[in-house]
């Protein structure tokens, strides 16, 4: 049995990823501030002996000292809005998590002896040049606008990681994750899967932001989940950034009209102006992932939107 510490435990990913940990039998502590979080994602498994939870803030630096007695094997670090909605509200925020927190997560690691997976982004490529990216290409990201606290926080986070890899030997592991999915998204995340499936669902009309000819590759939370811990597992990734995400592209509007079609609903389709600096096109190569991990995606977007599209049914019909 392990002792892996989560940070953004109570988050999208972090709570998916806190279940399969506690499915596999280890001993599981999760942090979160709950600021995107709620602890709702974690009921599951709130009453059980190998989970433990504590709110606290991963920037503060006393926010690990808790931890100063306990041996811990592994840190995954996903403490950090992901939605544009959410890390532009808390922009300053934003930056200190992806750095500041990053660099006591690291501290922890390296004190502990213990593996490291920092949760990076496929928004390091910035609006990219290069189609599609692979984990060489060194981006398009610009540093004065509205993406700038995320995208260039978690290059910085990125930096941190190759410091301590390189000059203190941490088992560091680095996931730029390309959008990922499923109906664990809040409802109010403003992301684009959340925003249609609950538009199309509520009889609301889908905002398509711009024409929708923007592309995006959308992965299924399990699928991510289960690269990220391959990640964490194979000692040949140490040192290593790998592209988590799945390489089938698709343009906005074709999502907008597949959710439509799979919720046959009567919602209607409407433009909204393209927000600033939001990337046209984005698809991982995800040969690094497949040679190293022996990973890549198992769930297309129409069978994935289809689980969305139930779980969300339900909410709704649970909350009307
Ligand atoms: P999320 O917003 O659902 O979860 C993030 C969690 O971090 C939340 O529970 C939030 O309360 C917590 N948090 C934020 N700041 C904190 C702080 N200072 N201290 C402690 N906890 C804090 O987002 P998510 O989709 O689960 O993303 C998780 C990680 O994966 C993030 O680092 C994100 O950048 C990365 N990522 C996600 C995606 C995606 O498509 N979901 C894509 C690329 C990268
Ligand atoms: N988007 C959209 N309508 C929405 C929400 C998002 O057309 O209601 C678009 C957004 O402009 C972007 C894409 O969908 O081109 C993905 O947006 P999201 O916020 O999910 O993720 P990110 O931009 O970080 O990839």
């Amino acid at each position: 049995m392990k002792h892996v510490v989560v940070t953004g435990a109570a988050g999208f990913l972090g709570s998916h990823l806190v279940k399969s940990l506690i499915d596999q039998g280890h001993q599981v502590t999760g942090i979160d501030n709950l600021s995107t979080g709620v602890s709702k994602n974690l009921q599951e498994v709130a009453n059980s002996p190998l989970f433990f939870f504590v709110e606290a803030d991963v920037t503060l630096p006393d926010s690990l000292d808790f931890l100063v007695d306990q041996p811990v094997d592994e840190v995954y670090h996903l403490a950090s809005p992901a939605s544009p909605k959410f890390y532009q509200a808390d922009s300053i925020g934003t930056i200190w998590v992806n750095t500041r927190g990053t660099y006591h997560l690291l501290e922890l690691a390296r004190t502990k002896g213990a593996k490291f997976l920092y949760s990076s982004t496929s928004e390091a490529y910035g609006d990219p040049e290069v189609h599609p990216q692979s984990e060489n290409y060194r981006g398009n990201v610009n540093t004065w606008g509205p993406r700038a606290c995320y995208d260039e926080a978690k290059r910085l986070g990125e930096v941190f990681c190759y410091e301590y890899y390189t000059k203190h030997s941490v088992a560091v592991k680095v996931a730029r994750i390309f959008n990922t999915y499923s109906s664990g998204l809040r409802n109010d995340d403003g992301r684009v899967i959340s925003n249609f499936v609950t538009q199309a669902l509520t009889g609301q009309d889908i905002t398509v932001y711009g024409d929708g000819s923007q592309t995006r590759s959308f992965c299924y939370v399990d699928d991510n989940i289960r690269g990220l811990q391959q990640l964490m597992a194979v000692d040949r990734a140490n040192g290593e950034i790998i592209n988590i995400g799945n390489p089938t592209e698709y343009s906005v509007l074709e999502v907008a009209r597949l959710v439509k079609e799979l919720t046959q609903s009567d919602s209607n389709l409407v433009f909204l102006p393209l927000p600033e600096d939001d990337p046209k096109v984005r698809r991982p190569v995800i040969d690094k992932a497949r040679e190293i991990l022996n990973w890549e995606p198992k769930i297309g977007l129409e069978e994935g939107l289809k689980l969305t599209i139930d779980h969300y049914r339900a909410m709704l019909q649970e909350t009307s």
